[in-house]
């Protein structure tokens, strides 16, 4: 299957602004986006490093997936984001070889791209996001 490079890396974290300020005192960059993805229940922070985004993650309620995740480990990387073409084909080809999905159709992430999460226990514990390569703005 052809990986085309790490879209992103989305750390979970408390607090979206400690973050905001850290990364502008340290690195004095400004985030590419801050948006909120409803889906999720995630408000979300991203840095464009030359192409790979880091984007941080803080839950918008107490019961998500995402809060539970801090509430167990603290700030973490939370998922690593694997960009692909043709997203459909790619869970297709996933589903075939019995990899379990979380996500069995595509779904809306941050910066509007199509994404799609693939269940830990089919990528040794660790949470991998297929995301689409965008086509156009
Ligand atoms: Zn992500």
């Amino acid at each position: 299957m052809k990986l085309n490079k790490i879209d992103h890396i989305g750390i979970a974290v408390n607090n979206l602004d400690e973050v905001k300020s850290i990364y502008e005192t340290v690195f004095e960059i400004e985030p590419l986006f801050v948006e909120t993805v409803e889906d999720q229940k995630v408000k979300t922070l991203g840095y464009d490093i030359n192409g790979t985004n880091i984007e941080f993650l803080e839950s918008t309620d107490s019961e998500s997936p995402v809060q539970r995740f801090i509430d167990k480990r603290g700030n973490a990387v939370h998922h690593i984001a694997l960009q692909v073409d043709d997203l459909d084909t790619k869970l297709d080809a996933l589903k075939q070889k019995g990899v379990r999905l979380i996500d069995e159709e595509p779904r809306i992430g941050a910066e509007g791209k199509r994404i799609a999460f693939i269940h830990p226990k089919s990528t040794g514990g660790i949470l991998i996001e297929l995301s689409e390569t965008k086509i156009h703005e």
